[in-house]
């Protein structure tokens, strides 16, 4: 019994959309920048530092610095609705302790 080993090289036919170098987006994850859409070189790739998943959002460099005064405004609307949030959360509980309580005392009555 005999075993061919080949290895075969993969052809770039992606470019970065920035630089004109092979692209890597298409290879590492099959998709490009999140926002706009371009393949871009591992130079021109932005990871998002806020995900700690193992698939963070892509973007490209040029969509990054656009994106700057957005990224704040929707880390502020982010904020505000988990305090809201919290605040309906925190009234449930109390509502749902006020309710045991008077539960309780009904119970005890009869
Ligand atoms: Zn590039
Ligand atoms: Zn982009």
């Amino acid at each position: 019994m005999s075993l061919n080993v080949r290895t075969t090289t993969i052809h770039a036919d992606y470019f970065c959309d920035i630089c004109g170098e092979a692209a890597t987006s298409v290879f590492d994850h099959g998709r490009g920048c999140c926002i706009c859409g371009a393949d871009m070189c591992r130079k021109h790739t932005i990871l998002d530092p806020d995900d700690y998943g193992d698939y963070p959002d892509r973007y490209c460099s040029d969509c990054w610095e656009i994106g700057k005064e957005h990224r704040e405004k929707i880390f502020s609307i982010q904020f505000e609705a988990d305090q809201k949030k919290n605040e309906e959360e925190r009234k449930w509980t109390e509502k749902a302790i006020a309710y045991r309580g008077i539960a309780k005392d009904s119970m005890q009555n009869s």
